[in-house]
């Protein structure tokens, strides 16, 4: 399951205007149906503030989902809440994720084998054009001066899937073959040539058995991508265009509806240690793994039966600079049995300010926390009435993933580097540092025959009236956040999403926008020239002989 199989809630159905100018009690123009305010135990000498949008956590989804929003209607007033002292340090952080464009290009579990032998693709079409939308607004915000100098964000790195042993290598086989039928993979490559194989991945190769049977598909332009640099580049743009305020170490603590009027939030200066009250037209709980709890607060009859199931991650990160030279590309491999599909286990090259890193993992783990920095009460205090069910019948389901995720916390540093030698034959002890990486609540729902199921995809949930969206999950996470928000945006202004303004400025800022460039070849080019060009990823061949420079206006 994933985002494009979300259950998310009602559209609004009343006469919705995301605009201003605002009177005291019509933010957006929004008239909320709804319960009498509630009132929340504010402490009276608080300051008091009414933006039109509050987005609680300044991830890469509340800064995508803010500048969009901006961008669509200049006027808003947005207020940024996030609990940490900067921006962007928990999951969207650089080495608390793996930075892959996530575009479906190296990712084996993308792409499952179905009962009749063949491969499924679909899939990971969806995730290769949610790539795409997500790189053109970010090209757009290029081109606009928003982002100034997109190799600070994104590389160009060569993404790979490695396999070895017969049966696997059949399958590889097949799925490159499904999946170059399409022009959004016509330019994967698929090898079993040792010699060509070692040249791809040569710390893959080095001492690997001649007698194994190994494959690997390529494709060139893949991605590495710094999240934290591009929230914290977003982010800073989006102070620049005015009527923005981002308040860093405040914590959302509670929320309310405010009668027709949309929110009032309920959130703690830890500076100043001073609670304030914040009234808001719409909400949008981008607070990662604590998204699930305000969600629970928020009391919207859509968000509940909903419960998260926390998985941490670790790496191992290399510290030998000529390991890391040697290696120039992101090789995904296949999960081992028993793992869930995040444990798929990479060799990535990074490049994080500037600096060339190596990342192999993730090794998965289990604790009660929601996010980082959270509180091992997360788990336990998330249990609730009405997610009882889901939560346990989730559990029953999962013992054996539970188990495999103590054995993989219960690792020695022997056994990590172990698992890293399937990849890497002559991997060293020394070589290898354990780093923690950033936490997944994986989405537990509601399941009319099982009673509840674990899903490792994303999910958001928009309240009936449009007032308030929450994004739960992880995958494909950040790479595809501009396709999440455009269907967030969907379910909570459909009528704004429908007017003429906004559509002429949708497509100024995602030229393919209501078109399918899994259908349309020749605007799946344009668009990889102009996005390629713009995010600096034409590699110096290429940029010899491309004559092509298509801008945005021409796509
Ligand atoms: C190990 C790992 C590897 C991953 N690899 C990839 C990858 O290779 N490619 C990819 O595209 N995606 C990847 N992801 C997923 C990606 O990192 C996430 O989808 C993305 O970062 C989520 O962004 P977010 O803004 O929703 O959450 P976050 O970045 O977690 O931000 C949420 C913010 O909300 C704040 N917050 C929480 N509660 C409150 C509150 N009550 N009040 C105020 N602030 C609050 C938090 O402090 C935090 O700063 C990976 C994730 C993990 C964990």
């Amino acid at each position: 399951m994933d985002y494009f199989d979300r259950a998310g809630g009602g559209v609004a159905r009343h006469d919705f205007a995301l605009h201003t100018p605002r009177s005291p009690n019509r933010v957006l123009g929004l008239l909320i149906p709804g319960n009498p305010p509630k009132s929340l135990p504010v402490n009276t000498s608080a300051s008091h503030s009414s933006p039109d949008v509050v987005l609680v956590g300044a991830g890469i989804m509340s800064a995508t989902l803010g500048v969009m929003l901006k961008e669509l209607q200049p006027d808003l007033t947005i207020e940024i809440f996030e609990s940490l002292s900067g921006i962007a340090e928990e999951s969207s952080d650089a080495w608390n994720n793996a930075g892959t464009g996530h575009a479906a290009l190296c990712e084996l579990n993308y792409t499952p084998e179905k009962a009749d032998g063949s491969v499924d693709v679909s899939k990971a079409l969806k995730i290769n054009e949610a790539f795409k939308v997500s790189q053109q607004f970010w090209s757009y915000l290029v081109q606009r001066g928003g982002i100034k100098t997109p190799q600070d964000f994104i590389q160009r790195i060569p993404h790979l899937s490695f396999v070895h042993g017969a049966k696997s290598v059949e399958f590889l086989r097949k799925r490159h073959e499904a999946l170059a039928a399409n022009h959004l993979f016509a330019d994967m490559k698929f090898s079993t040539d040792r010699a060509e194989l070692a040249e791809w991945m040569p710390l893959v190769m080095d001492g690997r058995s001649e007698k194994q049977a190994a494959a690997a598909t390529r494709v060139e332009v893949g991605t590495d991508v710094n999240f934290g640099a591009l929230t914290r580049r977003m982010i800073a743009h989006l102070q620049s265009l005015g009527g923005v305020t981002l308040h860093l170490r405040h914590d959302v603590l509670n929320l309310h509806r405010n009668g027709r009027a949309g929110w009032l939030l309920y959130v703690n200066d830890k500076a100043a240690d001073q609670k304030r009250t914040v009234a808001a037209t719409f909400v949008f709980l981008g607070a990662g793994g604590g998204a699930l709890p305000l969600l629970q607060k928020s009391g919207i009859p859509e968000g509940r039966g909903f419960g998260g199931f926390p998985v941490s991650g670790q790496w191992l990160r290399c510290e030998n600079p000529e390991l890391i030279a040697r290696h120039d590309a992101k090789v995904y491999g296949k999960a081992p049995v028993g793992a869930p599909p995040m444990s798929v286990p990479h060799l990535d090259t990074r490049v994080i300010d500037g600096q060339k890193g190596l990342l192999f993992g993730p090794f998965a783990g289990f604790t009660t926390k929601y996010l980082k920095n959270g509180s091992l009460l997360d788990l336990p205090l998330a249990i609730k009435p009405s997610n009882l069910v889901p939560m346990t019948a989730a559990a029953l389901q999962n013992i054996s993933l539970t188990t495999y995720l103590i054995g993989q916390v219960l690792q020695s540093q022997k056994a990590r580097v172990n698992a890293l030698r399937e990849f890497v034959p002559t991997a060293r002890d020394e070589d290898w540092k354990l780093l923690i990486a950033g936490q997944r609540v994986q989405v537990i729902k509601k399941d009319a025959k099982k009673g509840g199921i674990l899903q490792f995809g994303t999910e958001v949930v928009c309240a009936q009236d449009g007032s308030i969206a929450a994004l739960l999950g992880a995958s494909p996470g950040a790479s595809t956040a501009v396709a999440i928000m455009l269907e967030l945006m969907g379910h909570c202004f459909p009528e704004q999403m429908g007017s003429l303004p906004w559509q002429s400025k949708l497509r100024e800022m995602i030229p393919s926008y209501g078109a399918s460039l899994i259908k349309d070849v020749a605007l799946d080019q344009r668009v990889n020239s102009w996005t390629r060009e713009t995010l600096g990823l034409v590699g110096n061949a290429e940029r010899r002989t491309t004559n092509e420079k298509v801008l945005s206006s021409t796509l």
